[in-house]
């Protein structure tokens, strides 16, 4: 966040103020040395740096979340996480509590409570390991307990059609059958995670996945509004999808960056002293349309690439509806839409 003191002189346009944001992951963190480390004798190197992993997410969130994360509740989570899933690893290899902590990160990076998380880190104990709901009610209680239960009852499901009609159903009843939101909002961590380490799948489980993820997961994101899971969802199940096209439209994109990323700023800065001169503050943004997008959009519309003009679209935040109406009326005389 930029701050100015009294001493500094008058303030200069920032030139990149209004240059596209890029996309980064829920779960990035942006300040991974301002982190401490976490301090608890009795878990191995591998266990702590998972744990402070996770809390540097909830760190960064602290002081804007309206929840406050119980690290101690967490921190038993991932024990006994640790505990029931040690010495099972994933296709890649590595052990499989990078899965749950990876899950329980993304979900940090929604800003979701300490259930969550904990749920989270436990998600795949029940169905996967020797531990029994009783015991995760016993150690966490009812609330945890049942998040944990709507997982495994979700991940009994399994979905087929290719069906439009299909899909919309299977949304449905994966919304009634969780009853509870924050079991769809951790399965859809799930699902991203999973989706970010498909590599070491076969190939035919890929595909089966990619599709599940453009027809079930990535629709039930935006239905939510999470565009930040939708988007890399997208991306993901794209890539997995469509390699080759994929990475043609990541080449077309890089291209012209610059340019494009220039124009959106001085875009920007006009459009805010265009609105300025009629009384309206605005917070203006750039920001790219994603590869998944831009590939829906040219398969759809029959477009090619160079076909495209919104590559990057901008943000106009204000006040109030009033400005907000304002504001489109101010762009309309500048762009004709
Ligand atoms: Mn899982």
């Amino acid at each position: 966040m930029a701050s100015e003191t009294s001493s500094d002189p008058a303030p200069t346009r920032d030139v990149s103020a209004h240059a596209p944001v890029r996309r980064v992951p829920v779960d990035r963190v942006v300040h991974p040395e301002e982190h401490t480390p976490v301090d608890a004798p009795n878990l191995t190197e591998t266990e702590r740096r998972l744990l402070g992993d996770l809390f540097a997410i909830v760190e960064e969130h602290a002081g804007d979340s309206i929840v406050e994360i119980d690290k101690r509740r967490v921190q038993e989570a991932f024990v006994f996480a640790c505990e029931h899933h040690a010495d099972q690893r994933r296709a890649s290899g590595e052990d499989f509590i990078n899965h749950p902590v990876g899950v329980a990160k993304i979900c940090a990076g929604m800003r979701l409570d300490t259930s969550t998380l904990c749920a989270a880190l436990l998600h795949d104990t029940v169905e996967d390991t020797s531990a029994s709901l009783d015991e995760v009610q016993d150690e966490f209680g009812d609330e945890i307990a049942q998040l944990v239960d709507g997982l495994t009852k979700l991940s009994g499901v399994t979905f087929q059609s290719r069906d439009d009609r299909q899909a919309e159903n299977y949304r449905k009843m994966m919304v009634a059958m969780a009853r509870d939101i924050r079991v769809i909002l951790i399965k859809l961590a799930d699902r991203l995670h999973n989706m970010r380490t498909i590599g070491s799948m076969p190939k035919a489980k890929q595909h089966e996945k990619g599709g599940e993820t453009l027809e079930i997961f990535a629709p039930l994101a935006h239905r939510l509004g999470i565009n930040a899971i939708k988007w890399e969802l997208e991306d993901l199940a794209f890539a997995t999808l469509h390699p080759r096209k994929y990475n043609e439209i990541r080449q077309l994109v890089s291209q012209q960056r610059e340019e494009r990323d220039a124009y959106v700023d001085r875009a920007g800065a006009y459009l805010e002293k265009e609105l300025k001169a009629v009384g309206i503050e605005a917070d203006i943004s750039g920001r790219a349309k994603h590869f998944y997008s831009i590939y829906s959009k040219m398969t759809k519309k029959g477009r090619e690439f160079n076909e495209i003009y919104d590559l990057t679209a901008m943000r106009v935040l204000v006040d109030s509806v009033k400005d907000c109406y304002g504001a489109i009326g101010v762009i309309h005389s500048l762009w004709k839409p």
